[in-house]
């Protein structure tokens, strides 16, 4: 069976289904892996963001000490002695005197070191004139914030000492005597609190001078490192400023890409292999030329990502999985409405086939229900004809047999009348009221014929009724009287207790009676001393009349077609063949049966089965 439309199965779809997810997912998880970058990136920025903070307060923190600094030189500058200094170098006292001044001054305000340099940059007072590397007698004539301040403007510069060794940051102003400048007063102050202070966080900070060089980091091995290579012009500085230790001025194994915000991704390998990748932010310190960069280490952002792409690519699956097993169970609940639907049809097919069946089938016993109808109303009449035909056939019979009979009792009649006559001459009244009493008797007897003679050709009605089993016994016992006296034949017969009420009708039930010892007459018509038994058994609502008779029974063919119409093994015109047929359909009508066969002792025996009745209040006469 098929269907116009939607021919596709619904497994086919689920493949295509299955197909699509598949395809899907590979697009989705590489667009991930190819995201992956992108979303690092952002991950990226908001750690820059998130840090941003920490740069801020860096930058603060050094700029504050800038300003506070700043302006220390030219008040100390303005101190007479300094003056005095400078133009009397030899007073050893004066220079003792200020050594200590300045010593004190540099505990008091948190600088390292504050000296006083001549116009020829010789130091002629140091507040670290006590230590062993003291900057007194050291000429810093080369140093830019010398000669800045000797120029009268305000000297800055960050360099590693000479003589100490550490890196700090230089402010220089001029001495004055009026108008004159009489030298310089210098102070500096180290970095390595900063730095210090910058160790504690997770970041790392440095800050970058006007030429690329790393000059403070909170890692000391990034100290005057460059992130890029130096110009040759910058290192020429360096060197003849003597700012940093040329043989330390290498640039470090960096990498950097800028990402959106500002922000770069730096990636530096460390000397012993290690990679380290950060997020750079940066912020310039105008006024020093700096510019201060955090570093946070991006390796979480990566894992982020990372997580993220992960995290993503698993709800992904999860949805493909659950769409899996979602088609899974429409494609199976499809494929069972189809095999439902087939069923369905199927079935729906098979009902109309056998519908259409029945349908010739009904047709077809209609058709032969209207035939045994007709057959059946054909038989009927045939029957009732028969019947008849057969009553006037038995009548044919027994006419002979009854004219004989009517005679000898009206011959006997009309002797006993001429008797009565001449007794009645010779004045013997009792012998003629004897004679008269058996004309009585004659007459009686010929009535009796008579009236069954009427009854028996009376066409008979067709309803039952109860009806006396003893009357239509006793009556078929008178009618074939003559012919069994004829044939010397006896009845034995079982003595009857009471009346036995059967349904049925009076004279058809004697007619069949009258039939079956007709027929065990003429068995028996070769027979010495023939003998008709005749027995009564009751069995529950049913009475069994048997009629036994001693002739020659019957051949099995013949037993077989006993009951037919017409079967006779009698001489012609002895027997139509009818008798048993008609009986046989009287019984039948009154709801009992009638069977015929051979006894085992010889000889046939028929059966009358018949229902018995109640009797009614008033026996019906027919
Ligand atoms: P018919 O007496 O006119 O032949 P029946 O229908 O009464 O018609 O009987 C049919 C046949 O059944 C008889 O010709 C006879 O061969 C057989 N038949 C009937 N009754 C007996 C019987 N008591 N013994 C042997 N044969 C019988």
């Amino acid at each position: 069976m098929t269907r116009s439309t939607d021919t596709q199965r619904p497994t086919d779809r689920k493949h295509k289904a299955l197909g699509l997810i598949l395809g899907g997912l590979a697009v989705l998880l590489s667009m991930l892996v190819f995201l992956l970058p992108a979303l690092e990136r952002v991950y990226l920025g908001q750690l820059g963001k998130r840090e941003a903070p920490t740069l801020t307060l860096a930058v603060e923190g050094l700029t504050g000490s800038l300003r506070r600094f700043e302006a220390l030189p030219a008040l100390i500058a303005e101190r007479p002695d300094l003056a005095a200094a400078l133009s009397n170098p030899s007073d050893r006292a004066l220079i003792d005197r200020v050594n200590d001044e300045l010593h004190r001054t540099a505990e008091e305000v948190g600088l390292s070191d504050i000296f006083l340099i001549d116009p020829t940059g010789l130091t002629v007072a140091a507040s670290n004139h006590w230590k062993e590397l003291s900057f007194v007698g050291q000429n810093f004539a080369y140093r830019p914030y010398f000669t800045l301040a000797l120029a009268g403007e305000q000297g800055r510069f960050f360099a590693l000492g000479t003589t100490s060794g550490e890196r700090g940051y230089f402010f220089a102003e001029a001495v004055r005597d009026g108008a004159d400048i009489l030298g310089v007063l210098a102070v500096k102050f180290t970095v390595d609190a900063f730095e210090d202070a910058w160790r504690n966080g997770n970041n790392e900070i440095l800050v970058l001078d006007d030429a690329g060089v790393i000059f403070m980091a909170s890692r000391p091995d990034w100290h005057f490192r460059s992130l890029g290579p130096l110009s040759p012009e910058a290192r020429a500085i360096i060197e003849s400023t003597k700012k940093y230790p040329m043989d330390r001025l290498v640039p470090l194994q960096a990498t950097e890409e800028p990402i959106d915000d500002g922000f770069r991704q730096v990636a530096i390998t460390s000397e012993d292999g290690t990679l380290g990748r950060y997020v750079m932010q940066s912020q310039m310190i105008p006024e020093a030329g700096w510019e201060v960069s955090l570093l946070t280490p991006s390796d979480q952002a990566w894992t982020q990502a990372m997580g993220t792409v992960a995290l993503t690519a698993l709800c992904l699956l999860l949805v493909a999985l659950i769409a899996t097993v979602v088609i899974q169970r429409r494609v199976q609940l499809q494929e069972r409405i189809r095999a439902a639907l087939s069923m369905q049809e199927e079935l729906e097919h098979r009902v109309t086939q056998r519908t259409a069946e029945l349908e010739k089938a009904n047709r077809l016993i209609t058709q032969e229900v209207e035939e045994r109808r007709a057959a059946e109303t054909l038989l009927r009449q045939t029957q009732t004809e028969l019947i008849q035909a057969g009553k006037l056939a038995a009548l044919g019979q027994m006419a002979a047999a009854l004219s004989h009979e009517f005679n000898q009792p009206l011959a006997a009649v009309k002797s006993f009348a001429r008797n009565a006559g001449a007794y009645l001459d010779r004045g013997e009244p009792e012998k003629v009221r004897q004679n008269v009493g058996m004309i009585d008797d004659m007459v009686d007897r010929l009535a009796a014929i008579s009236t069954h003679l009427r009854n028996f050709a009376r066409r008979p009605g067709e309803k039952t009724e109860p009806v006396l089993l003893n009357r239509a016994i006793d009556t078929a016992l008178v009618i074939v009287e003559p012919k069994m006296r004829g044939s010397g034949c006896r009845v034995n017969r079982d003595e009857i207790e009471g009346e036995i009420w059967v349904n049925g009708g009076q004279v058809r039930l004697q007619q069949v009676f009258v039939n079956l010892l007709s027929n065990a007459v003429d068995a028996m018509a070769d027979q010495p001393d023939p003998v008709v038994d005749l027995s009564l058994e009751i069995i529950g609502t049913r009475v069994h009349v048997r009629v036994r008779d001693r002739g020659t029974g019957m051949t099995d063919a013949e037993i077989a077609q006993l009951f037919d119409p017409f079967f006779t093994t009698k001489e012609p015109g002895k027997g139509m063949g009818l008798g048993l047929s008609i009986s046989y359909n009287i019984v039948r009508d009154f709801g009992g049966t009638l069977e015929g066969g051979n006894h085992p002792e010889g000889g046939a025996v028929f059966s009358v089965t018949l229902n018995l009745a109640e009797a009614p209040s008033l026996a019906a006469a027919e």
